[in-house]
């Protein structure tokens, strides 16, 4: 017998993925000041939603309305599609467990919507896609919640470059040379003597997807041409009272935009940038015995 207000999902993920999305936030921020002193303070953050639904509005006036000291999102189309997205289903969900009129917002449809659901004989007792059912409402509020959080913490990109010995050529495409000392030890005598050696510039260029090898990309919509890997991470600083602050990864990732392999993690990246380093190095000697 399934007992009144049971979820089927393990440790109540349902609650969890809700209280994320619909819940304001109680949030303790650590900081250190220079003398090594912690201090610890709470702050309440407003829920994912109802901070969605600020940068909404504060981008439509904001135009006008600079300057409050408040970070506001710019205006951006994807933001008022998941605003949209969550307020349509929240009515539907809300619909499909009680007959009440929804309310006002989001936030008040689904906590109408989780304590009806909750107050219900557990629906997977006599249904068995009851479970389906609620492992995909789980689904659905972590991919708003992560959604609405990559929009408050967009990722810093960076374009994956290496660095390239590049020969310096004169009008005729011969590489030019310098005349260098050299000071050599003949027969216990240190002797001067010059020698003519290439010379080389170093420049950065995008790298060589080792994926598909391309080092470039295009632009969909500009159709300018661009860096094929791209690195996106996000850093987390933690201080350190003897060196100061050191910045971790949150998370980071890198992709290639002509081939769109991925690649997750430290782990990901590192392998990505080891499989450059090699692709690079063969390249180099394949350039130096070009040229012997
Ligand atoms: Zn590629």
């Amino acid at each position: 017998m399934v007992e009144k207000g049971e979820t089927l999902t393990e440790g109540n993920e349902l609650l969890d993925a809700y209280q994320a999305l619909a819940q304001p936030r109680k949030v303790v921020y650590e900081q250190v000041n220079a003398a090594g002193i912690g201090c610890r303070s709470e702050v309440v953050l407003e829920s994912l939603i109802a901070q969605l639904r600020a940068a909404i509005v504060g981008g439509i006036g904001s135009k006008g309305a600079a300057g409050d000291g408040k970070a506001r999102l710019p205006f951006d189309a994807g933001a008022l599609a998941i605003y949209d997205e969550i307020e349509d289903t929240s009515v539907a969900w809300l619909l499909e467990v009680d007959r009440r009129p929804p309310y006002e917002s989001p936030e008040a449809n689904l906590a109408a919507w989780y304590l009806a659901y909750s107050r219900m004989p557990n629906p997977a007792g006599v249904d068995p896609a009851g479970e389906a059912r609620e492992r995909e409402w789980v689904r659905r509020l972590r991919g708003w919640a992560t959604r609405v959080q990559a929009m408050f913490d967009p990722p810093t990109r960076r374009e994956v470059t290496e660095s390239w010995r590049e020969p310096i050529v004169d009008a005729f495409g011969v590489q030019r040379t310098k005349r260098k000392r050299v000071l050599e030890v003949v027969d216990g005598v240190p002797t001067a003597r010059y020698v003519q050696e290439p010379q080389f510039r170093v420049t950065t260029r995008p790298a060589r997807c080792p994926h598909c090898g391309e080092r470039w990309a295009f632009n969909r919509d500009t159709g300018d041409r661009i860096s094929a890997l791209v690195m996106e991470f996000r850093l987390a600083d933690e201080h350190d009272a003897e060196a100061g602050v050191v910045a971790t990864f949150r998370s980071i990732e890198a992709a290639c935009r002509f081939c769109t392999r991925r690649w997750e993690g430290r782990d990901g990246v590192r392998a990505m940038e080891s499989a450059i380093d090699e692709h690079r190095a063969a390249e180099e000697n394949e350039q130096t015995r070009g040229q012997a």
